[in-house]
Formats: C-alpha cells, sequence, structure tokens
C-alpha cells in the first residue's frame, strides 16, 4: 500500500516511515499539513496518517480542507492527548479513525490494515483471482488450495496486481505504490521482483495469471472478486 504520513517530529516520523516500509507499504512523509495538501496526486494514496499537533495547520484543519476537496482516502489521525473533545473534533473533520499517541506499532499497523478493508471495494478479507487466494489478514496466499511462500516485498506486489485485476499497472504506478514514491530507480527492480512472483505464482500452472503489457507494464488477469 502507498502511504501519506504527516508528521512534524523528524524522529517519530521517520520510526514510524521505517516501520511501514519494512512491512512492505511505500511512504510518504509531509512534514506539515501544507506540505500534505500540495502533495500533487494526494488522492492518489491508499491511507493517510496524519498528526494531528503540526504547525501553521493542524491535522484536523487538513483533515476537513482534504474532504472538501472530495479525497475520499482514509486518513487514520495520531493524536497526543485523550481528550474526548479532540476526537470528536477529528472525526468530525473526516479522519475515519485515530489513534492516541503513544502507540504500539503492531496497533498503527492494524488500524492502517482496518481502514484499507474498509473501503468499499475491498469488501471481503480475500482477494481472489481465478485459483489464486490472498488472505489480507494473515498475509497468506494459496493457488489451487496449495499455500504459496512468498517474500513482504512479492506480496505487496501481488496485493497492488489483486486489487486492481485485469488493468495494466504502468511501472511508474507499481514504483509509487509498492515502492517509496521518490525512489526512482526501480524499474529493474520490479521486474525482477515480477519474474519471481510468476515463478511462484505462475510457474507451476498451465494457466498464466500475471502478464506483461509489452512496452506499458503488467496485470493480473482472470475472474476476481473486486
Ligand atoms: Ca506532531
Amino acid at each position: 500500500m502507498r502511504i501519506l504520513l504527516v508528521e512534524d517530529e523528524r524522529a517519530i516520523a521517520d520510526f514510524i516511515a521505517r516501520g511501514l516500509t519494512e512491512h512492505g507499504h511505500g511512504v510518504d512523509i509531509a512534514y506539515d499539513g501544507d506540505e500534505a495538501l500540495h502533495w500533487p496526486d494526494v488522492a492518489d494514496f491508499d491511507v493517510i496518517v496524519l498528526d494531528v499537533m503540526l504547525p501553521v495547520r493542524d491535522g484536523v484543519q487538513v483533515c476537513r480542507i482534504l474532504r472538501d476537496q472530495g479525497v475520499r482516502t482514509p486518513i487514520l489521525m495520531l493524536t497526543a492527548r485523550d481528550a474526548i473533545e479532540d476526537r470528536v473534533r477529528g472525526l468530525d473533520s473526516g479522519a475515519d479513525d485515530y489513534l492516541v499517541k503513544p502507540f504500539a506499532f503492531a496497533e498503527l499497523l492494524a488500524r492502517v490494515r482496518a481502514l484499507t478493508r474498509r473501503e468499499p471495494a475491498l469488501l471481503g478479507a480475500s482477494l481472489r483471482v481465478d485459483d489464486l487466494v490472498l488472505d489480507t489478514t494473515t498475509r497468506t496466499v494459496a493457488r489451487a488450495g496449495g499455500p504459496i511462500e512468498l517474500t513482504a516485498k512479492e506480496l505487496s506486489l501481488l496485493e497492488y496486481l489483486m486489487r486492481h485485476p485485469n488493468q495494466v499497472l504502468t511501472r511508474t504506478m507499481i514504483a509509487e505504490h509498492v515502492w517509496n514514491y521518490d525512489f526512482d530507480s526501480v524499474t529493474n527492480v520490479i521486474d525482477v521482483h515480477v519474474r519471481n512472483l510468476r515463478r511462484k505464482i505462475d510457474g507451476p500452472f498451465e494457466r498464466k495469471l500475471i502478464q506483461t503489457a509489452r512496452g506499458a507494464g503488467y496485470r493480473i488477469s482472470g475472474r476476481s472478486n473486486e
């Protein structure tokens, strides 16, 4: 998933970003509210993690502006205080959930997962393309009932493909969603990961699910529950 993290305290921002990256997410950091609002394609993130305590424009204001602009990306607010009025203000401004600092990193991950499951397009916890199933809760993959071992990055890549079945995803799109946005030399890395993924997912099977759109990118094709 591609996550926008808005947090002005660099040490905290770096800590959260590192953890999310280790779990296979692509993370961009905005260090204040204006930077978040000026992100070129802010609507294209899968989740926005938004700190309330920001200089100039606080997280509640940022959230309200994003919602006014029609951005529907799930927003998880981080609040330093456990005051009820803060939570109410946050939720009223259009945030989907909140987390009180300090928090356990595992809880942040769980909230992010829950928010992406809440998207209307992602009703079930399982993604399915033909006989390939990815369980987004247990992070396990099986084809024709047989479990397949994937690395964290291969899993993120497969999840991104399976969330957009039968669509060509360009290397730029894959780089932005699965790797970091500013990671510009990833095309070879993407090709290597796709090759490995294909070996595991399609290798033993006659019907190949992952296809190359020549000069454009990759797509997974088949009957999907999306
Ligand atoms: Ca802050």
